[in-house]
């Protein structure tokens, strides 16, 4: 059996004639910078999160650093963000000049533990980076809270979480901006790199455009100094021929989700992922944790099966953190935890054949044969 991490050839074939006219119109009418694809994309991606704006950027690495700094977040300024995360969520917060504050993750969710963030807030604390981590939101009634009370900004990585929920809210529609990724592997991906901004606040969202577009909004008039960081056309027609089957994909991976760990349960070795009962949870990522991650992962990798680790160290125990000087101690659950994570394939086209094939191969590693 020939099993994909993510079946990113699958999801084009089964949508192959509606994204090659997507290509074919971008090329035709030679739409590669900004234009019309660009502006439907922000307008049908905004309308579906019921947002004000959307603003279309190069990637979601450029909507977290272009995010902070339009808020003025830079020097001397502190920013906290969770220890378990990919390192844009932090290397951002470097970027635009501020300092990164990590924050342990909560043991059941594994997300940003929000009973910890208080204690790690100081007088020059400006903003919260919750991150959406494996497609669950993190507890934003506390968050929001806390930001309130202290006069924090937040500003949600939404990079693996397109229309997740808490609450039943959308996901990016709790901070005063959120950044959004469409990485080729996201649940909402291009074929290339993407990644978007949604606020209801309109003088930011001007602000991250103007940024976006070397410090203008209109051509020649630079009001600022900026950078590029602009959005394809070829992206934004392909995420307009993907974005009406977000829902059904993101259905079919929490169905999945379900089947893996209705079958998982049994197998004492194994802890699958929990649901929040405020999430709904998108599942970018079926994360378990288990005893001998690493036997377990040498062997799926014998049967043909990948698995990955969302992330192989918290990054506190990065290179790039040696300088913060922390010891595993200062995020007991997340360095307990990095030795333990293992992420199953998880996409809306895998089968209920190779998720039965997958479970049956922990099964057998457990049981030693
Ligand atoms: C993918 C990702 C990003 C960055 O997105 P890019 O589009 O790859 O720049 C940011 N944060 C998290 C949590 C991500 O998973």
């Amino acid at each position: 059996m020939e099993i994909q991490f993510v079946d990113l050839k699958q999801q084009y074939l089964d949508h192959q004639a509606e994204i090659d006219e997507a290509i074919r119109r971008v090329i035709l009418e030679c739409q590669f910078i900004r234009g019309r694809y660009v502006e439907q994309f922000e307008k049908a991606f905004a309308s579906a999160n019921h947002m004000r704006n959307c603003v279309s950027l190069a990637n979601g690495t450029d909507a977290l650093f272009i995010t902070l700094k339009m808020l003025g977040i830079g020097l001397g300024d502190e920013v906290i963000t969770t220890a378990n995360t990919w390192i844009a969520s932090s290397e951002t917060i470097t970027l635009a000049g501020a300092r990164p504050v990590f924050v342990d993750v909560d043991p059941n969710t594994y997300n940003l533990d929000a009973s910890k963030i208080e204690a790690a807030v100081t007088p020059r604390t400006k903003a919260i980076i919750p991150v959406h981590l494996y497609g669950q939101m993190a507890d934003m009634d506390t968050i929001l809270a806390l930001a309130s009370r202290l006069h924090l900004q937040v500003v949600e990585d939404c990079a693996q979480a397109h229309f997740a929920t808490f609450n039943n809210r959308l996901a990016g529609t709790f901070g005063v901006a959120a950044a959004f990724s469409f990485y080729p592997g996201k649940n909402l991906g291009a074929y290339g790199d993407a990644g978007c901004v949604l606020t209801n606040d309109d003088t930011l969202a001007s602000k991250v455009r103007m940024f976006a577009n070397h410090g203008s909004l209109k051509k020649h008039e630079h009001e600022i100094e900026g950078m590029n960081s602009r959005m394809d056309g070829l992206q934004a027609s392909i995420l307009l021929a993907k974005l009406p089957y977000i829902h059904t994909w993101n259905q079919q991976r929490t169905a999945n989700a379900h089947l893996y760990t209705s079958k998982l349960v049994k197998i004492p070795q194994v802890t699958p992922p929990l649901i929040h009962p405020q999430c709904g949870h998108v599942f970018h990522v079926y994360c378990i944790r288990c005893e001998n991650r690493d036997g377990l992962k040498a062997h799926l990798a014998s049967r043909n099966i990948p698995t990955m680790t969302h992330y192989p160290r918290p990054l506190p125990f990065t290179k790039a953190y040696e300088y913060l000087g922390h010891t595993p101690a200062d995020f007991p659950v997340a360095y307990r935890y990095h030795k333990e994570i293992l992420s199953l394939p998880m996409c809306p086209e895998l089968t209920e054949e190779q998720i039965d094939y997958i479970v049956q191969s922990i099964e057998s590693f457990y049981r030693g044969t």
